[in-house]
């Protein structure tokens, strides 16, 4: 049931408490009009309590059996903070796997631009070991001259790609006309950058099945990103990554400042994975590999990165492409580096 409202009571069940008694409590709940959300974790289970806040102050929830204290949730995002679910939420696609010590080594061309392309560079990131295959078919571009990409052709392209090497798809969705057919081949659904506060999208795709890696905005703060996520979660689904890019600074060195630290920042505020892309925050190849070993070293979930045959003649993000002849000891470091962190690659 998609969650109306805002949540806005912790219940802590006592360590002893039987599932009764958190049935108990949340039938309560449900009768007086609200919804609950349990979950259950190493140190026991807690009822996140969604309704109107004064509907909830009515019901004499501290005498419930089995509750040991009632909380308010105080940060202004809810249902993705690590208050109301303390274990990590791992997410599985395809029996790949990404958070709770799995990491997602997500790898592919920026753009899928014609079958050999994407198929060459899929070959390659699966045999030196990524975990899902990344390319963009609805590609945002700041010019409306520049490639737009090849929309259904491309997703044909990239089922093709998924047939032969058994990765995972990761591609992005701009358009909630686009929704079917988007959801209908990829695995996981990209919400770009720029489509980070597109609440209309974030609800749209909250309501489909499928997994959501959801970038933050070049000027959006954590809590935005935070608040964003909140609004697909709210909807049902609660298969959400989040991902760092680099946000807009004033230098320009860069193409854009990746904020490493927002890393250890939603490790903390938040249950869902937390994973970076060094590529676009880069803008420069040379600088990829630095970025990413910072991600793995900060403890982030997973990377994605992109990955060319030619980045010479890519019609999109060249610059900032791993030539495919150069991923296998790009990928060698990371995975090093990923079991130093007591990881591995979900
Ligand atoms: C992308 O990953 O293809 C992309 C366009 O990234 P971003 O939305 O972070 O700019
Ligand atoms: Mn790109």
């Amino acid at each position: 049931m998609a969650a109306t409202g805002s949540p806005e009571l912790l219940i802590v069940m006592d360590k002893d408490s039987t599932a009764a008694q958190v049935e108990e409590v949340v039938a309560r709940l449900a009768e007086a009009g609200a919804h609950a959300r349990v979950s259950s974790g190493r140190d026991g289970t807690v009822i996140g309590a969604i309704g109107e806040r004064e509907l909830l102050a009515g019901l004499p929830l501290e005498g419930f059996p089995g509750v040991e204290q009632v909380l308010p949730i105080l940060k202004p995002y809810k249902l993705v903070s690590r208050e109301l679910v303390a274990d990590p939420t791992v997410i599985e696609v395809r029996g790949r796997r990404v958070g709770g010590g799995f990491f997602g080594f997500v790898a592919g061309p920026c753009t899928v631009e014609y079958r050999e392309q994407t198929l060459e560079t899929a070959r390659a990131v699966a045999a030196s070991g990524a975990s899902m295959l990344r390319g963009g078919v609805f590609k945002p571009r700041t010019s409306p001259y520049a490639f737009q990409g090849l929309g259904e052709e491309g997703l044909a392209i990239l089922a093709e790609a998924r047939e032969e090497t058994g990765l995972p798809l990761v591609t992005e969705l701009m358009d909630p006309r686009h929704v079917d057919a988007v959801v209908a081949v990829a695995d996981v659904i990209q919400i770009g950058a720029r489509n980070m506060q597109n609440f209309s999208l974030l609800s749209e795709v909250g309501s489909v099945g499928k997994p959501v890696l959801l970038k933050r905005g070049p000027s959006a703060s954590i809590e935005e990103l935070l608040m964003a996520a909140e609004y697909v979660v709210k909807e049902g689904n609660e298969q959400v990554i989040l991902c760092e890019r680099g946000i807009r600074t004033f230098e320009r060195s860069t193409r854009y400042t990746l904020d490493i630290g927002a890393v250890p920042v939603l490790k903390q505020e938040t249950h869902l994975p937390v994973i970076v892309d060094p590529s676009h925050a880069a803008g420069r190849r040379e600088l990829v590999g630095p970025l990413a070993r910072a991600a793995v070293a900060a403890g982030a979930d997973g990377i994605i990165v992109e990955v060319h045959p030619r980045p010479e003649e890519a019609l999109c993000d060249g610059p900032q492409q791993i030539p495919v002849g150069e991923f296998g000891a790009f990928a060698d470091e990371i995975r090093a580096l990923v079991a130093l962190m007591g990881n591995e690659i979900g």
